[in-house]
């Protein structure tokens, strides 16, 4: 009877090389060593000024496009004041007004079908440092101080769980496509606040939220939206009203606890950032970075021109490699099923075991063999049984080389080619499709067969398969069983 509505307010740590105002290190996965990160200005010295990182720009303009969202012309930079031992400048420059980025969609797949979360706006800012409480001491690092966020609101369109998951999946692979951030929640590089609201299914206004902070991981922000749902749920059914406040997941509870309500919401006093110009981006600046194709565009195009099933095109929209050694072995064969096929099979079970990773070789040679396997089984030269063993083989022989010579001058697509024909020939894999050298094959089986075919004839009994067994068993694997198959019915029916 009660719906849930939600929205997120999610930070994402910027991959760029230096902070996002001083030219300090940017250490986008935490230090050991506390406070080697710092300078004047990140450390709030009077006097130091800003100085606006180019890159910082250029990555948060590639993910708000990728986002779909308009990357407004002139942006601000506003002060928030509050005090607090993790900041030391007793400020955060943020852009309340006039966000870079506003009016997105990021699209997901929920459950199979294809959902559309709108995006509010995305602005960038500074992070604050971090707060080790040890003993009865609180320790301050200030590292993290002066690195860039961006912070990414949602309208109010998530009614489940997995529609929040869905998204903040394809949020963190829109991240590392870009460029902007790796986006691992473990790594603090993405954290994502939830606004919980409950009504029920006829209402159209929405009732107060609550927002829930600290959630480092999906299965913490499913079992935190679960517990939220019940718990409002419970006081609704009491007879009481939710009040509009910030909750604390603690996920070794698994409860959430106040930790402020509405009434001590903080005055921030924000105001334009006196030192820092109006961020101005022309229209060239902007067209420069749009994003043609993202993950989720090729998942689409998998699923409905090429028929893949749904895991393997959530699969290989992944990896911007993967795409690339599909793509083109599709360019080469035609056949996007065989690709996928031998992608998610053969060449899978090889990277698991010897544990490399994509780009292991060279990406253009692994497209030259792939395609030229898939080429030959479909011209009926090799079976589907072989194509995993000459792939192995050729791998082997590479690994060979790398040991031995830690270098390998990449073949061209010719001299690959003839490399796996050698392969094929050396390990007699090459499918035999002479009919008429099949055919004595036939018949010297069957002539050695004639208990097998009367009782095949009088009981009907199924032999079929033993006849076609026998065959490649004769020809040592290497006859076609289509052809075999062929030849043993015209002659035994
Ligand atoms: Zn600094």
């Amino acid at each position: 009877m009660y719906e849930l509505i939600m929205w997120l307010e999610t930070h994402v740590r910027v991959n760029s090389k230096t902070k996002m105002f001083c030219g300090c290190k940017n250490a986008v996965e935490l230090e050991w060593d506390p406070n080697i990160n710092t300078c004047t200005f990140c450390m709030g010295f009077p006097g130091a000024l800003p100085v606006l990182n180019e890159e910082v720009v250029n990555l948060a303009t590639k993910a708000g496009l990728a986002m779909k969202c308009t990357i407004n012309n002139v942006s601000v930079f506003d002060r928030k004041s509050y005090f607090y031992p993790d900041l030391p400048t007793w400020y955060q420059i943020t852009q309340l007004y006039y966000p870079i980025a506003e009016h997105g969609t990021v699209e997901a797949y929920v459950n199979g079908e294809l959902k559309s979360f709108k995006i509010h706006r995305m602005h960038i800012e500074c992070d604050a440092g971090k707060l080790v409480h040890a003993w009865n001491k609180t320790l301050c690092d200030y590292n993290r101080s002066g690195s860039p966020l961006m912070e990414i609101v949602t309208e109010p369109d998530f009614r489940t769980k997995e529609d929040v998951i869905e998204y903040l999946t394809e949020l963190q692979k829109i991240m590392r496509f870009v460029g902007a951030s790796n986006a691992d929640m473990e790594k603090w590089q993405l954290r994502c606040d939830v606004n919980i609201s409950l009504r029920l299914k006829w209402e159209t206004t929405l009732r107060n939220r609550v927002e829930i902070k600290n959630l480092n991981s999906f299965s913490a922000i499913a079992r935190a939206i679960d517990t939220e749902f019940k718990r409002q749920v419970k006081i609704y059914e009491s007879g009481w009203t939710i009040d509009q406040e910030t909750r604390w997941w603690d996920d070794e509870k698994w409860v959430s606890n106040s930790l402020r309500s509405k009434e001590d919401a903080m005055d921030y006093r924000y105001f334009p950032e006196p030192d820092l110009k109006p961020l101005v981006l022309t229209d060239e600046y902007i067209a420069e970075r749009v994003i043609k194709e993202l993950p989720i565009d090729r998942r689409k195009k998998y699923l409905e021109e090429y028929k893949l099933l749904d895991d393997d095109a959530r699969i290989l929209s992944n990896d911007r490699t993967l795409w690339d050694i599909f793509e083109w072995i599709i360019i080469r064969t035609k056949d996007p099923k065989k690709a996928c096929s031998f992608i998610t099979t053969v060449l899978f079970a090889i990277l698991k075991e010897s544990l490399r990773d994509v780009q292991w070789w060279s990406v253009d040679e692994m497209v030259y063999t792939i395609s030229h396997i898939i080429n030959l089984l479909n011209k009926d030269e090799l079976s589907s049984t072989s194509w995993k063993q000459v792939f192995e083989e050729y791998y082997k022989i590479m690994e060979e080389e790398l040991e031995k010579t830690r270098n390998h001058n990449v073949l061209n697509e010719k001299d690959t080619i003839d490399f796996i024909e050698k392969i094929i020939d050396r390990l007699g894999l090459r499918q035999k499709n002479d009919t008429e050298a099949l055919a004595k094959i036939v018949d010297e089986v069957l002539a050695n067969s004639s208990s097998q075919i009367e009782q095949y004839k009088s009981w009907k009994v199924n032999l079929f398969g033993y006849f076609v067994g026998e065959c490649m068993k004769a020809s040592k694997g290497q006859g076609n069983p289509k052809i075999f198959s062929e030849l043993i019915k015209n002659k035994i029916g």
